[in-house]
């Protein structure tokens, strides 16, 4: 299979060079050139099949012209090795919590399958070994560093802004250890962007390692991220529950609803999309007016989700051909303040007894907003309540247990090397630990 940019002027690429390289060099984003469609059998068994089965036929839909299935299946049970399970909130509203891998939100997924793609693909090629560089202002590195955990042939730098992560998301990235740096910054997370991209464009580095990203415009990060969508449909057909399904997703750079429009395409009888924005509504106010203005993002309770200029957006415009009515066929938008974010949180707990996170919160409250009475509608949970504790007990004026498995993190020792935000530093850094 080929890759071209959405920006069609870099050559198409392969798999593996779209894999090591994330962003086109013409900055467009890659996009498989045919997108293969599932059977009618399969649809007609998918009740049946467990998360294993659709990771790997799914898998296989995308990437089996080039990694053999038994290595291919290999990476695709091992990046799936969590439950994702569809539960009922309500009448006609069910959730997919997407939360329960290692670091309790839905980035793990893409992470561990990118990871172990790459990791592939270097040992295929004999690479010595290969550096990833991930700038983050919270949630990626937790997900990249745990998704490359152990991971042969790849070292992670996790470049973080010093005191603007929340301390469990610190915990989740600087007391791993083994292939994985912690570089604490003096700075903000721009600081640890632009360190990163002149990292990138820095010949001498670059001549020395072979450096890569994991940011979420990768396609090993994006195109898994499919299969869950399957298996949501999958424990709502194994119900008789599955006409008429629409799905909400807390969008911020539009990975996650691009790769549910992908599932779409694939034959996944969705009828519509409804796209959760918080109070950084850009796509919102693109679906209703046609008009695109990126712009600085600002600060929410749901700040997964604070983008201003969201990456994805471009692979949306180019599955729709740019057409704006075909887009607006299959998607409706929705936004909400911090205040109805927490409001909404309360009152289903109060209702159902059922505990969201504020970007769940956005997906509920839009489907709410949005489903008609003879829908059955899914909403994506995409991280642990727990993960934002004060912001959940305040809402809800309870205590909110954490579990075992994420407050563990808080015991291990931090591990980080402090820096300034000054490139030659970082670069000596570079050379000094690998
Ligand atoms: C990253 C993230 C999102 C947004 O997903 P996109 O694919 O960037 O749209 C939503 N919720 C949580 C918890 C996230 O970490």
């Amino acid at each position: 299979m080929k890759y071209y940019s959405t920006r069609h002027i870099a050559p198409n690429a392969s798999l593996q060079e779209a894999v090591i390289k994330g962003l086109a060099p013409d900055r467009g984003l890659y996009m498989p050139e045919k997108i293969n469609k599932l059977s009618p059998d399969f649809f007609d068994k998918i009740g049946n099949l467990s998360l294993t089965d659709i990771a790997k036929i799914v898998s296989e839909k995308f990437f089996g012209e080039d990694i053999d299935k038994e290595k291919l299946d290999a990476i695709a049970i091992e990046a799936l090795n969590f439950d994702i399970p569809l539960k009922k909130v309500e009448e006609g509203i069910y959730v997919l919590e997407l939360f329960h891998g290692p670091t309790f939100a839905f980035k793990d997924v893409g992470a561990r399958f990118m990871s172990r793609m790459l990791s592939y693909f270097v040992k295929e090629q004999h690479h010595d070994s290969v550096k990833v560089l991930v700038a983050t202002s919270g949630d990626t590195g937790s997900a990249v560093a745990n998704g490359f955990l152990g991971v042969e042939g790849i070292q992670v730098f996790v470049l973080y802004p010093s005191g603007k992560v929340s301390e469990i998301q610190e915990a989740q990235f600087t007391t791993l250890g083994q292939n994985i740096v912690a570089l604490e910054i003096a700075g903000t997370f721009d600081d640890c962007q632009a360190l990163v991209k002149s990292a990138f464009v820095d010949e001498e580095l670059n001549k020395k390692m072979y450096l890569t990203s994991a940011n979420s415009i990768n396609i090993a990060r994006f195109l898994p991220q499919s299969i869950y969508y399957f298996y949501a449909y999958a424990q709502l057909a194994k119900q008789q529950l599955e006409d008429n399904v629409v799905v909400a997703v807390p969008s911020g750079n539009l990975g996650n609803l691009a790769a549910g429009l992908f599932a779409k395409r694939m034959g996944l009888p969705v009828k519509r999309f409804i796209a959760a924005n918080n109070r950084n509504d850009v796509f919102y106010e693109y679906l209703n007016s046609g008009n695109y203005h990126p712009r600085a993002s600002i600060q929410t309770i749901a700040n997964a989700m604070d983008v201003g200029n969201p990456s994805n957006f471009e692979r949306i415009l180019d599955l729709y051909n740019q057409s704006h009515k075909a887009i607006q066929h299959d998607i409706s938008g929705k936004t909400y303040s911090d205040e109805e974010i927490k409001n909404t949180i309360r009152t289903v707990y109060e209702k159902t007894g059922y505990l969201l996170d504020p970007h769940g919160a956005c997906a509920y409250q839009a489907l709410k907003d949005e489903k008609k009475p003879d829908e059955s509608g899914i909403f994506l949970a995409t991280a642990h309540p727990a993960k934002f504790k004060e912001t959940v007990e305040e809402c809800i004026g309870q205590n909110v247990e954490v579990p075992e498995r994420l407050s563990a993190f808080m015991q291990r020792k931090k591990q980080a090397v402090q820096l300034s935000n000054d490139y030659n530093a970082f670069k000596k850094t570079l050379f000094n630990l690998t």
